[in-house]
């Protein structure tokens, strides 16, 4: 129930941005009104008991977190946290494998050797953690700051650093330091996730992809929601309400004016019944190309995701092909599946003429392992989630019959992934209570339908390098999430510094806000 016509500030979508960005503006004492098209807020940051009878509450989208500042989480009193994960990652090689144990340096190293043949690719992945360790120390902090210059950002990175991540197309770096064809393929596929690129493109969007996805926490490391994804949402939903903001589900904004002073959002709820209210500020958490539907003007880009999301329920961990490696570690970190740097190409290259890989790339990770607080208290103890993340699936693939194009890609994952297993993956699945096993897909094309993202693009458009391009006049230019409207700002996924599980695009969103309305309060005029 909308409890007044007028707003200080409304916003577009009650992803997780949007509930952070309404924290910040309810806790200063303004009045906020959040609008959420689907039956409940979170966006891609929720759980859900997908199968019937099966108590498990999957992270139903987004499932590690690793960008969300621990500044956010203390300013807000967010009562979240997350697990580091014991294992990083495990690539299966023949019968074998290699493993990326963070609990032990030495374990890795012998790994290393056993699948490359000596001590080298161990030495340079070593130097190129250490470089990108660099990078993430120097650049996350100002990701919660105004936006740095071109030449701010390069002087904290160091040119070195710099030359290597910002300037030439990442392949080229990986080259430089690596021989290994498994171990490149390991490296780059932090590039992939979310972007449909390869390893030269000279539009450098592997490149910003790979930042984003090695700076976070000043680490890069990626760890397991304690709850789940869901449990993030709930706590920011949690810290909203508490700060006197409305959050209105089932209210889909169909429509956005403005005069640049007060603008007037439109929307429906449950589908039929028409409102309007009036407010000092729309922030948009919604993609920028849906905000642009909502204004009736044409969007600047037209994204397309290339993922392919499969949970699963597991009754026991299938065996692996490599027997001298145990299931419960191999499934603890990242599994990569097909991602050697050549399989990787080739991959792009088949889905680019638009057909599905031959051999789909994909990783896959066990929440349970990490965190078994999802799981109700009478799951049996080999009662595994896995989760699925398959690349190199663009949008188009599925365009002309998304339902059965959606279970090819899923049939084509599943057997890529049994070519490493001792057992076919099917033989594992739970059955839900009515016999049918416990799998659920989501292509790009069931994002855009769900979750309102424009061509299923998972960070709602490709992602920017975290430095100012434009100018700088204004608070919400300062912060990168301006539009063409001065009382109309981004604060989603597609800010300069959104995509991913963050908060820093509803963060940086509010911050700008908040310095605007400083300067409006008499005795503060600029
Ligand atoms: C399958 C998948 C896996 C991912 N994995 C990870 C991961 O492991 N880690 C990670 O950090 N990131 C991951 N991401 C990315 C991450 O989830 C997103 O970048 C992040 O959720 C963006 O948050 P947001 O709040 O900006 O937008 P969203 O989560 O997209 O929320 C936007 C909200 O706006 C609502 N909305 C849109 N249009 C309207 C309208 N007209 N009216 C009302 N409401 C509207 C939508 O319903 C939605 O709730 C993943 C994403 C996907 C889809």
């Amino acid at each position: 129930m909308v409890m007044c016509a007028r707003y200080d500030v409304v916003i577009v979508g009650g992803g997780h941005n949007g509930l952070v960005a309404a924290a910040y503006l309810g806790r200063a004492g303004h009045s906020v009104l959040v609008l959420e098209q689907a039956a409940t807020a979170g966006g891609a940051a929720v759980s859900a008991q997908l199968f019937a009878g099966i108590d498990i509450r999957v992270s139903r989208y987004s499932y590690l977190v690793s960008l969300l500042p621990d500044r956010i989480v203390d300013d807000l009193g967010v009562r979240f946290r997350t697990r580091k994960r014991r294992i990083s990652s495990y690539t299966p090689a023949g019968d074998t494998g290699l493993l990326v144990d963070n609990s032990s340096r030495a374990a890795t190293r012998e790994s290393f050797a056993r699948i490359t043949g000596s001590d080298r690719e161990f030495a340079a992945w070593e130097r190129f953690s250490a470089m990108t360790g660099e990078v993430a120390r120097a650049v996350f902090p100002t990701l919660t700051e105004p936006l740095p210059t071109r030449d701010e950002l390069r002087k904290r990175v160091g040119a070195r650093q710099w030359a290597a991540l910002f300037e030439r197309p990442l392949g080229e770096t990986i080259e430089e330091y690596f021989a290994d064809d498994l171990v490149r393929g390991v490296v780059f596929t932090d590039a992939l996730i979310g972007t449909f690129t390869h390893a030269h493109d000279p539009s450098l969007a592997q490149n910003r992809c790979f930042l984003y996805h090695v700076i976070g926490g000043g680490t890069g490391d990626w760890d397991v929601p304690v709850g789940g994804m869901g449990a993030l949402t709930d706590a920011l939903l949690a810290c909203a309400r508490s700060a006197g903001v409305e959050v209105l589900t089932g209210a889909e904004v169909v429509g956005v004016d403005t005069d640049g002073t007060t603008a007037q959002v439109r929307f429906v709820t449950d589908g039929a019944v028409s409102a309007a209210v009036d407010a000092r500020y729309v922030l948009a958490n919604a993609a920028p190309a849906e905000l642009a539907r909502l204004l009736g003007e044409p969007a600047d880009t037209e994204p397309e995701g290339a993922q392919l999301k499969i949970n699963m329920v597991l009754d026991r961990l299938p065996r692996l092909r490599d027997t001298g490696t145990d299931p419960q570690d191999a499934f603890a970190g990242t599994f990569h599946i097909a991602e050697s740097y050549e399989q990787l190409d080739r991959a792009y290259r088949e889905a680019a003429t638009g057909r599905l890989p031959a051999a789909p790339p994909s990783e896959i990770y066990c929440h349970t392992l990490t965190d078994p607080s999802i799981s109700g208290p009478d799951a049996p103890d080999t009662r595994h989630t896995l989760t699925l993340f398959g690349l190199h699936t663009p949008a188009r693939l599925f365009a002309d019959d998304p339902q059965a194009k959606n279970e090819i890609a899923v049939a084509a994952t599943l057997a890529q992934l049994n070519t490493v297993l001792a057992e076919p993956v099917q033989d594992c699945l739970a059955r839900d209570a009515h016999g049918a096993p416990c799998l659920d897909a989501a292509t790009p094309v069931d994002l855009q339908r769900t979750l309102r993202l424009p061509g299923g693009h998972i960070f709602h458009g490709d992602l920017s390098f975290p430095y100012r391009s434009g100018p700088a006049e204004t608070p919400a230019q300062r912060w990168g999430v301006d539009t063409a409207h001065r009382n109309i700002l981004r604060c989603g996924a597609g800010t300069v510094r959104g995509g991913g599980v963050s908060g820093i695009g509803g963060h940086n969103a509010a911050m700008a806000v908040l310095e605007e309305t400083a300067a409006q309060r008499p005795g503060n005029a600029r």
